[in-house]
């Protein structure tokens, strides 16, 4: 009796479900869904490799390569946090399915090397001559063994 009036209730009442995936539910305001980078803007600082904590992000700052692993990211936000440029962003869509493992990988401009501190010019260098030069320390002779 109990079965029949549910099954009766359930029929003339609104399903509980959605017909995925022909109607979606909206996107919820502050959802993270995929990472993506404005490479562009990199200073390839490493800031979001060290912090991340599913250790995804990988930056080679010399070849000015910046890559991460999308099956690793947990979307936790904090390399977008932390970032000194804000070229990552964390978009409202999640990334479409994947059929194998890969590796997204961006190529940007490496930062040219900081340039080497001039070198003293010529002569400016002092070195003591035999006549002033003063010993900084004391030898001392050991006594040979066996005497
Ligand atoms: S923290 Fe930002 S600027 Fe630094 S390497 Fe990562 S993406 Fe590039
Ligand atoms: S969102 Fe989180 S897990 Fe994903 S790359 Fe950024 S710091 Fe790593």
């Amino acid at each position: 009796m109990y079965m029949t009036k549910n099954v009766l209730r359930n029929l003339f009442t609104r399903s509980a479900t959605r017909l995925y995936p022909f109607v979606k539910r909206d996107i919820f305001e502050n959802v993270r869904g995929a990472l993506d980078i404005e490479i562009d803007k990199c200073i390839f600082c490493k800031a979001c490799q060290l912090r991340c904590p599913a250790r995804c992000i990988s930056v080679d700052s010399k070849a000015g390569i910046w890559s991460f692993d999308p099956m690793v990211c947990v979307a936790c936000g904090v390399c977008v946090a932390v970032c000194p440029k804000k070229c990552l962003h964390i978009g409202k869509q999640y990334r479409a399915p994947l059929l194998s493992r890969g590796i997204i990988s961006h190529q940007g401009t490496p930062r040219a090397p900081k340039p080497k501190p001039d070198a003293p010019a010529a002569g400016s260098l002092q070195t003591p001559s035999a006549d002033t030069a003063q010993p900084t320390g004391s030898i001392q002779e050991a006594e040979p063994a066996g005497n």
